[in-house]
């Protein structure tokens, strides 16, 4: 999709302003409906959009995603703009300094068109704790769109932006992609750079696509990937052209299914069945199918909901009302901090804060937080074990399809199930993606089908390319 816009924009088919206005449209008859987005800059958008366009009518060369609008996430800076995370802590708080992709998108003509709704600090599967507003599945409005980066793949599924950034810490981007019809990639941990992404959990979170098509996905992350300077954990490989790796082809490539875990309790019926088609397929292509075992692999939800909320506990310290956002002032600076807090801050950041803050206290550090990193180093060594024999390893996206607004918001722990395929990747830091493999009927309604395939460490290359070959056929 990406191409074709491209190509349209060089051939003067269309000029990158009538393009954007086309998609502001879009979002202005739509989004009222939807509420993907929580900001719109339309004048900023029309100016890059006019500055292509003289660049193309003096005859430059463009880049791929030159003059083409995106959607970003409202957890990355944007200098002088509002950064709100969802959360009321960051109402009217203006990012100092770019992101480096937003930095580097910005270089490259990339037209942000506007910053979109999400979990409140992007904890969360359905995108219900943003403190601003519903963001609703273009498939079914009485349904959620998944999350946290609900916002960003509705924009992408309805048509309102041509891609989009999402952040994925333990699946928010690849659960919303399942659920809305989309492809979601979670790079290798390191391959993007985290700088100016407000954090959530330092050592999982990576900045990935929401697009159309596993060649979009292929476009955004040689764009957007590469090591940064400002980022300690970024890895040293320089940024390469996904795309070349995309030859259709699979023959011989070897795929793991962790039967245990995929045939676990809870997984629907409709996944199952669309899954074992997918396997299916995936053979007819000419790939090596078997099952596999990770034996560790049912650990790491649990073990994802004592290491992330630890994380969160640190990295939400720094909202005291001080330094970023809302301030309320209380009788002194303690009771300034908790009023602050309690204002500013939802119901489920304050559970994960509370819960980290345990697990991390000198009681019960041993018992809790080491146990945990030590079973993540298990889990990590499961995937190195298993890579050893196959090259990808494939399962569902998520257990069930988008679910109700309300059917699990009383109930945190049946929101963290919907992560139960999710988090190993982040847990291992290996790259994943998400894909449409079908629909399946709930209560009446087709309603989209996400299949996983999870890759070696900075293997993306054979990850995109086994699943654009899969999409092509
Ligand atoms: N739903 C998961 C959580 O709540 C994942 C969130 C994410 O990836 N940002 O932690």
């Amino acid at each position: 999709m990406i191409k074709k816009i491209h190509e349209q924009l060089k051939n003067g088919e269309v000029t990158s302003v009538d393009l954007v206005k086309g998609y502001l449209g879009v979002i202005k008859e739509k989004d009222q409906l939807l509420g993907a987005f929580l900001s719109v800059r339309e004048e900023q958008a029309l100016r890059t959009a006019e500055l292509v366009d003289e660049k193309i009518t003096q005859g430059h060369e463009i880049e791929m995603l030159e003059g083409i609008p995106f959607a970003a996430k409202d957890n990355m800076n944007v200098a002088g703009e509002e950064v709100t995370c969802a959360s009321k802590a960051l109402e009217g708080y203006k990012a100092p300094y770019d992101a480096t992709v937003i930095a580097r998108l910005k270089e490259m003509g990339a037209v942000l068109v506007g910053k979109t709704n999400m979990d409140e600090f992007a904890m969360g599967a359905s995108t219900e704790t943003s403190a601003y507003k519903k963001t609703k599945n273009p498939h079914d409005t009485s349904r959620v769109p998944g999350g946290s980066s609900g916002g960003s793949t509705v924009a992408v599924a309805s048509g309102e932006v041509v891609w989009a950034l999402g952040s994925d810490t333990g699946g928010s981007i690849r659960q919303p992609a399942g659920f809305c019809g989309i492809v979601g990639l979670k790079p290798t941990y390191g391959r993007v750079s985290r700088y100016g992404l407000i954090a959530m959990a330092s050592s999982c979170d990576q900045i990935g696509p929401l697009t159309n098509t596993v060649e979009d996905a292929a476009i955004v992350l040689s764009a957007i990937s590469g090591e940064d300077k400002m980022d300690a954990t970024s890895a040293q490989s320089p940024a390469k052209d996904y795309t070349k790796f995309l030859t259709g082809e699979m023959s011989g490539v070897r795929i793991g299914v962790p039967r245990a875990f995929v045939d676990a309790e809870g997984v629907d019926a409709g996944i199952r069945e669309r899954f074992e088609q997918a396997v299916e397929k995936f053979r007819g292509l000419g790939a090596r199918v078997e099952d596999i075992e990770l034996p560790y692999a049912k650990y790491a939800l649990p073990v994802y909901y004592i290491i992330i909320p630890s994380e969160v506990s640190s990295n939400m310290a720094r909202f005291d009302g001080i330094r970023f956002g809302l301030s309320v002032s209380g009788e002194n600076v303690t009771d300034g901090y908790f009023k602050t807090r309690a204002a500013g801050l939802g119901a489920e950041v304050k559970r994960r804060v509370m819960l980290g803050t345990y697990a991390l206290s000198a009681g019960y550090y041993d018992a809790y937080y080491k146990k945990a990193q030590k079973v993540r180093s298990l889990i990590r060594r499961d995937f190195e074990e298993a890579y050893k024999k196959v090259d990808l390893v494939l399962t569902p996206t998520s257990p069930e399809v988008a679910f109700p607004f309300g059917s699990k918001t009383e109930d945190p722990l049946k929101m963290y199930l919907s992560d139960i395929f999710t988090v190993t990747a982040n847990m291992a830091g290996v790259p994943a993606i998400s894909f449409p493999i079908g629909t399946s009927k709930d209560n009446g309604v087709d309603l989209p089908v996400g299949g996983q395939l999870m890759g070696k460490w900075f293997d993306e290359e054979n990850l995109l390319r086994v699943a654009d070959a899969y999409e092509r056929n």
